[in-house]
C-alpha cells in the first residue's frame, strides 16, 4: 500500500512536469507566430540614444529626431539649462546669431547599403544623423562655399545652428567621442554607410588615409565582417567627401 502511493506521488509529479513544459512550449510558439509590418531593427542602432526612435520595415531603417542636442551649447537660450558660455578651445570663436530649434526629423537610410557607381553628390543641409540624433552636414558652408570662417561659430561640441534654427555637425562631434572614445560610432549617411571617430586600430586617421567619399572598407566592431564606412578626421573634408558612397534615402522635417 505504501509502495502504491509513493508510486502514484512520482506519477503526479512526472505528469505535472509534462504539463508544465508543454504550457511553456505553447506560450513560445503564440510569440513566434505573431505577424507584422515591421521588421527586427538591427543591434547598431542600439547606439542611438533612446530618445530617438528607430523603426525598420525591412528596406528602410526610419530614424525620427527632434534634433536637439542632448549636450550643453552656448546656442541655447541663457535661461535655458542646457545654456553653457563658450568654454571651447578655439580663441577665434564668433557666435552666429542663430538659436536651436525644436524639429521633426524623419531620416529613412536603406537597411542594406549597397555601392552607387553614380556617387550622387552631398547636398547642403541634412546628409546623415549622429547617434544623438542630431542632423550631420557636409563640408560646405554654401554652394562651392568652403566653411572657413563657419568654424569660428562651431560650440565647445562642434555643433551650430543655422538660419533655420536646425542644429548641426560638419566635423566630429566632440561631445559623442568624448563620452564613447574617438573610435566610437557617430552615426549614419543617408545612404546607410556608418561614420566612425578618427581613430582606427590606434591610429588618428586624417583625410589623405581615405577615398574620395571620407570613407574605406574594412572591418569595425559593429561589423565584423567588414563594411563600407566614413570617418571624420581633423582635417578637410571633415565628415564626407565629394559624394555619397551609396544611394541616398531620404530625410524630411
Ligand atoms: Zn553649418
Ligand atoms: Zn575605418
Amino acid at each position: 500500500m505504501k509502495k502504491y502511493s509513493l508510486a502514484a506521488t512520482s506519477l503526479l509529479l512526472i505528469g505535472t512536469l509534462i504539463n508544465l513544459s508543454c504550457k511553456k512550449d505553447s506560450a513560445s510558439t503564440t510569440t513566434t507566430t505573431t505577424t507584422t509590418s515591421t521588421a527586427a531593427v538591427p543591434d547598431v542602432f542600439k547606439k542611438f540614444n533612446t530618445s530617438v526612435v528607430i523603426s525598420s520595415d525591412g528596406s528602410y531603417i526610419t530614424i525620427k529626431s527632434d534634433g536637439v542636442p542632448d549636450h550643453k551649447s552656448c546656442y541655447f537660450a541663457t535661461s535655458d539649462s542646457r545654456y553653457q558660455a563658450y568654454n571651447g578651445t578655439n580663441t577665434a570663436f564668433s557666435k552666429n546669431p542663430n538659436s536651436i530649434g525644436t524639429k521633426s526629423f524623419t531620416f529613412k537610410i536603406p537597411a542594406s547599403p549597397a555601392v552607387n557607381a553614380a556617387h550622387e553628390a552631398t547636398p547642403l543641409g541634412p546628409i546623415g544623423v549622429a547617434v544623438n540624433g542630431v542632423p550631420m552636414y557636409n563640408q560646405y558652408a554654401g554652394p562651392s562655399q568652403p566653411l572657413t570662417s563657419e568654424i569660428n561659430s562651431f560650440d565647445q561640441y562642434n555643433g551650430h545652428p543655422d538660419q533655420n534654427s536646425n542644429y548641426h555637425y560638419h566635423v566630429e562631434p566632440l561631445y559623442i567621442t568624448l563620452n564613447n572614445t574617438k573610435s566610437a560610432l557617430i552615426g549614419f549617411l543617408l545612404d546607410g554607410f556608418p561614420v566612425y571617430g578618427p581613430l582606427e586600430n590606434g591610429k588618428t586617421l586624417v583625410s589623405a588615409d581615405l577615398d574620395t567619399y571620407h570613407g574605406h572598407t574594412g572591418v569595425t566592431a559593429d561589423y565584423p565582417n567588414g563594411i563600407y564606412h566614413y570617418h571624420t578626421t581633423a582635417d578637410a573634408p571633415y565628415i564626407n567627401g565629394v559624394g555619397f558612397y551609396g544611394t541616398k534615402g531620404s530625410v524630411t522635417q
